[in-house]
């Protein structure tokens, strides 16, 4: 079932305690499609980047077989920027800078031949613009959103505009934190849950793993044991990604299915931090993903 995104697209800059990566590809549609692409083919996206976009970021999602048809180069814009430092054994990272850019102006036109897409992914940008892509979507299925601190802090309202009009919200702890001031992770995911009235949450707690508060249950997830952590931006994304991809292709949004998505979302995110932005995903196959999967089956395997 078709499965469409909107979200930023960035030219970010990595500080980890012992390495730094300028300007390399990011932003969260980005990450998103390049992981749901190992799932469901083409993603659509609908972005806008700057005149300063350096066409190898282009070709990097050509590889992933992203359809570009809703991306828009704005002459006379410029790309978001980001840049981010971790700290410590990268549990902690904090925004250095950030440049909207092109991201403060208006969402590039939706081509007509998305609008019948029935999986919407509204990653990471201003809740605004999320709001106006999702209206323009009449036959979703299931649309679910990503937020961030910044706009918790600065677009609250919007924010929660958007959530009473989504069925699904996934998040990290900090921010469940922001958005409710509880700081068990699993009473804040079921708080959004229930006063905005979604169908689920996804708490995702980092190297801890991620919760799904659902309408019908509860399931949580260990992250995929992983020695090999160079840079884990992009994680949340791709971890989005492996699981809408999972549940586009599969054309289901029941507990049952969404708990499978969440295993091929970790897993997928898993290999993310393995090498700075997108570079390892450039290299992985669905081969070496479903073999992560079994390998997680095993790790995770209750007998009882
Ligand atoms: P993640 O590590 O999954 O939280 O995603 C990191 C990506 O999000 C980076 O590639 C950034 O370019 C992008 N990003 C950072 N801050 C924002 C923001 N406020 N809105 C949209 N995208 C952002």
């Amino acid at each position: 079932m078709p499965l469409v995104v909107t979200g930023s697209i960035g030219i970010d800059t990595i500080h980890t305690p012992t390495q730094v990566a300028e300007a390399v590809m990011g932003g969260s549609c980005s990450y998103f499609a390049a992981a749901a692409s190992f799932l469901h083919q083409p993603v659509r996206m609908v972005a806008a980047v700057g005149e300063d976009w350096p066409a190898a970021h282009a070709d990097m999602l050509g590889r992933f077989r992203v359809d570009l048809d809703g991306l828009e180069r704005r002459s006379g814009s410029k790309t978001f920027t980001w840049t981010g430092r971790y700290f410590d054994n990268m549990n902690r990272r904090e925004t250095v800078e950030v440049n909207l850019g092109v991201l403060a102006e208006q969402l590039p036109p939706m081509p007509a031949a998305y609008r019948d897409s029935r999986y919407v992914f509204l990653a990471n940008t201003d809740p605004g613009s999320q709001m106006s892509f999702l209206e323009q979507l009449p036959h979703r299925k299931l649309a679910v959103a990503d937020t961030m601190d910044l706009w918790i802090t600065t677009q609250r309202e919007a924010l929660e505009r958007l959530l009473q009009a989504i069925h699904g919200l996934i998040l990290n702890d900090s921010e469940s934190f922001l958005l409710t001031e509880i700081s068990n992770p699993i009473t804040a995911g079921r708080r959004i849950r229930e006063t905005y009235d979604l169908d689920f949450v996804v708490v995702k707690k980092g190297e801890h793993g991620s919760l799904l508060l659902h309408r019908d249950g509860v399931a949580a997830l260990p992250a995929f044991p992983a020695e090999t952590v160079v840079d884990p931006t992009g994680a949340g994304d791709t971890f989005a990604g492996g699981f809408m991809g999972y549940l586009a292709s599969a054309d289901r949004v029941d507990f049952e299915a969404m708990q499978q998505a969440m295993a091929w979302g970790t897993v997928i995110s898993s290999f993310t931090i393995e090498r700075f932005a997108l570079e390892r995903l450039t290299e992985l196959s669905l081969d070496q993903i479903r073999e992560r999967l079994q390998a997680f089956a095993r790790i995770v395997r209750v007998g009882c």
